[in-house]
């Protein structure tokens, strides 16, 4: 007998009929001897509207109110699926994050978490209950209630199964699983059979939110393995799991990911000398903004224009902070730009091989899309180019790079 953990996502758990069917589908997999911790999201949209609620009567909602609401649509739902686990004859109890043992840091909206003690999970186990989780929440010491970031369900699914030693973790969502495009936008996207945490995690930080990041993370630090696939079908989904040597010398790109969430901030005529750098990003850092890209130029005449890139919600906070520090140090302008996307190319075998980056520009020029801004990993290349043309973008590389054959 295994002990799995499952998580089931908001599109699964979008109303009552969908909550039933999940109780169904996870009854019938107890039934077959395994012990199951489940996770859940919010029903559907919740968080979104939670979010728009907050904001009907604040225009500022205070950080630690905005957590403890919106951790009540993921309350909702594994209540719900509890409920309709014993309805259906199957002993059940549902925990909230903060029941279940999960302890963060007191970064509201962004909690990490720091510990997890699973022993009242274990205990209701040992009943023979099937243990119900509400996903994306923990609490801090001070016993204030935490969300680790939109998609974070995921991340407590991982969690509990690294802490409990569970075989694997299923994560169940609307999609078969991972496939070597976003369905969505690339129709002609091939599901994969298996994936590495690596390429996994760079398509997940590129963009590709079928996975939170950090769940690919912790997955890979305590080497969960991960399933993926659809709440709606039985068909086989993807294994994220260790990078095999075939993977490796299959030499190619993996998949492709997009981000439209990007905004851009460059700051013209910046006098090149030490200290600048630290002095336009030290007080983003305090004020908890994540900084994705920066790129300097090479300083002409000892004036430099330097780039960087932060999540869209974060832009005009961002620029507020760096206005007054570009007057101090006598830049000429700040300029801000939020039409901006990423397109990335992920791949282990891309370390190895030249022509990639080569191969990726050829079909962006032919698709008549200009290329804003080029960053590197040792396993990904990534363009910034216009939002609008995102779908297309993601089409030309993916008929470039010959995804659609396995
Ligand atoms: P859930 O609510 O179950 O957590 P999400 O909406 O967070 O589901 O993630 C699933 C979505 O991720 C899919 O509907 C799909 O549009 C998107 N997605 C982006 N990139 C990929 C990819 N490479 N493979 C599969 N799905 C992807
Ligand atoms: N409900 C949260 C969100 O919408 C967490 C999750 O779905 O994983 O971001
Ligand atoms: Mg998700």
């Amino acid at each position: 007998m295994a002990l799995v953990v499952q998580k089931y996502g908001g599109t699964s758990v979008a109303d009552a009929e969908r909550i039933k069917h999940v109780a169904r589908r996870v009854a019938a997999r107890r039934r077959q001897g395994d012990d199951l911790v489940v996770v859940v999201s919010a029903m559907g949209d919740t968080t979104d509207e939670l979010i728009a609620l907050a904001h009907q009567v604040s225009p500022e909602p205070e950080a630690r109110e905005l957590d403890l609401l919106l951790s009540t649509g993921e309350v909702v739902s594994c209540t719900l699926l509890a409920m309709a686990l014993k309805a259906l004859g199957q002993p059940a109890v549902a925990l909230t994050g903060a029941q279940a043992g999960i302890g963060t840091d007191r970064r509201y909206g962004r909690a990490r978490i720091l510990r997890v003690d699973p022993s009242r999970i274990r205990s209701h186990l040992a009943e023979g209950r099937i243990v119900v989780v509400a996903g994306f929440q923990g609490i801090t010491e001070e016993m204030d209630i935490t969300t680790l970031g939109r998609g974070g369900s995921d991340t407590t699914a991982v969690a509990l199964a690294a802490a409990l030693g569970a075989e694997r973790c299923e994560i169940y969502t609307d999609v078969e699983g991972i496939y070597t495009a976003d369905p969505r936008i690339e129709p002609r996207a091939r599901k994969l059979e298996r994936i590495s945490y690596e390429e996994m995690l760079e398509l997940a930080s590129q963009g590709a939110r079928v996975m939170h990041s950090r769940a690919v993370e912790l997955g890979w630090a305590y080497k969960v393995p991960i399933y993926v696939a659809s709440s709606f079908s039985d068909a086989p989904g993807t294994l994220i799991c260790e990078g095999g040597e075939e993977m490796e010398q299959r030499n190619r790109v993996m998949g492709i990911a997009h981000d439209s969430d990007v905004g851009r901030i460059t700051v013209r005529g910046v006098p090149d000398r030490p200290g600048i750098a630290a002095a336009i990003f030290g007080p983003l850092a305090e004020a908890g903004i994540s900084v994705d890209t920066i790129v300097q130029n090479a300083s002409v005449e000892r004036l430099t224009d330097l780039t960087f890139t932060v999540s869209r919600a974060d832009l005009k906070r961002a620029a507020a902070l760096v206005e007054p520090v570009a007057r101090e140090i006598g830049a000429s302008a700040v300029l801000t730009d939020d039409h901006l996307a990423k397109v990335s190319v992920v791949g282990a075998g891309m370390q190895s091989a030249p022509g990639y980056a080569a191969r990726m520009f050829r079909a962006l020029y032919e698709a008549g899309i200009n290329i804003e801004l080029i960053t590197t990993s040792e396993i990904r290349i990534t363009c910034l180019i216009d939002a609008g043309r995102v779908p297309e973008a993601v089409r030309a590389l993916h008929q470039a790079f010959e995804l659609e054959q396995g």
